[in-house]
């Protein structure tokens, strides 16, 4: 054999081993792979799958739905989130539910109410004068403001007509809301007072705004206050903020209700409500989403029953 020989025997050996290591590569390789889908199957789609299929529910309206997947990886910040989503929708659901259920209540009173004094009217059984239908008129007009307050109430809530914020003089918009009740509180023999703080700087508000929340805590004083009664608006500078007080000697809040009273057709007493010509019970509601909305808070505070509330919310200083 010559050396062109020997060379040809050592490429072929050569050549064989290749393959075969080439071979076994591939093998392993496909191993490997298979290996690798698996564990990523199992660690990536599985719980993938388990959030399709929770989306899905979801869709379908089961709101209580939730993921369980363990673990601290992506996938696992992913179904915690994707819980909390779940958790939200499910809280806006039950109160999308309450609305319409206090909604709807709440048009049932005046409704009725009207329906019976037409039927009333119809069958002979009311007189047909004046008081029949002043009655008549006035329920009207209790649903005519329940609506216009929820259409309100609805826009602030959704952001619909966005606020206005700029600096605004303190004590303008202080002496205009006194000035513009004082003569309601003469002729029901209520003494309203003003103590404004000297130099308050301006608030950072809407003025429109600010004063209807003013107006709206003033106009409550009134009217759940007894002639000879007092009440004072104060305005004090507190840190960053600045406070605006209405405190009344009138018929004081329990402390159940004073949780409660910011709440939507919140009423104390309803009877005691409809009498005095009271209102929907949503006031307080769009006060305290216009004083968020202006990066404030409002609150109340009341000893008891039968002496009195003060109702402060706080705007912050321009800088
Ligand atoms: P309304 O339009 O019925 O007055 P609000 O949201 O303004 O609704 O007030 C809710 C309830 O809070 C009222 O029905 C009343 O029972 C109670 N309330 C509000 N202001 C006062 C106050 N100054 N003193 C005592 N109770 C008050």
């Amino acid at each position: 054999m010559g050396p062109g020989g020997m060379m040809g025997q050592y490429y072929s050996d050569f050549h064989a081993g290749l393959n075969d290591a080439l071979a076994y590569a591939m093998l392993a390789a496909i191993a490997a792979a298979l290996t690798i889908g698996f564990i990523i199957s199992r660690s990536v789609v599985s719980p993938l799958r388990k959030i399709m299929d929770a989306t899905q529910r979801i869709a379908d309206g089961h709101y209580d739905e939730r993921v369980q997947v363990g673990g601290d990886d992506e996938l696992s910040q992913l179904a915690s989130r994707f819980n909390r989503m779940a958790e939200k929708l499910e809280q806006v659901e039950t109160m999308r539910k309450r609305l319409i259920g206090d909604v709807s209540h709440e048009l049932r009173t005046p409704l009725t109410a009207i329906k019976g004094s037409m039927e009333g009217l119809m069958d002979g059984i009311l007189p047909a004068n004046a008081e029949t239908y002043s009655d008549i008129h006035q329920e009207a007009d209790r649903l005519d403001r329940l609506v216009n307050d929820l259409q309100e109430l609805s826009r602030v809530e959704s952001g619909a007509s966005p606020l206005e914020i700029r600096p605004v003089e303190t004590s303008t918009l202080t002496q205009t809301v006194f000035k513009r009740l004082s003569p309601q509180y003469v002729s029901k023999e209520i003494a309203l007072s003003l103590d404004l703080e000297p130099g308050l700087p301006q608030v950072m508000a809407d003025e429109d705004r600010a004063v209807q929340i003013l107006t709206n805590l003033l106009g409550n004083a009134l009217q759940y206050t007894p002639s000879n009664g007092k009440v004072e608006l104060s305005v004090h500078s507190h840190g960053s903020e600045v406070w605006f007080a209405v405190q009344d000697s009138g018929i004081g809040l329990s402390v159940e209700d004073q949780q409660r009273i910011f709440d939507r057709f919140y009423r104390v007493d309803k009877s005691r409500s409809r009498r005095t010509g009271g209102g929907s019970g949503v006031g307080l509601t769009i006060a305290r989403a216009l004083v968020e909305a202006m990066n404030g808070r409002i609150w109340v505070e009341s000893p008891g029953e039968g002496k009195g509330s003060t109702f402060t919310f706080s705007l912050p200083k321009a800088k």
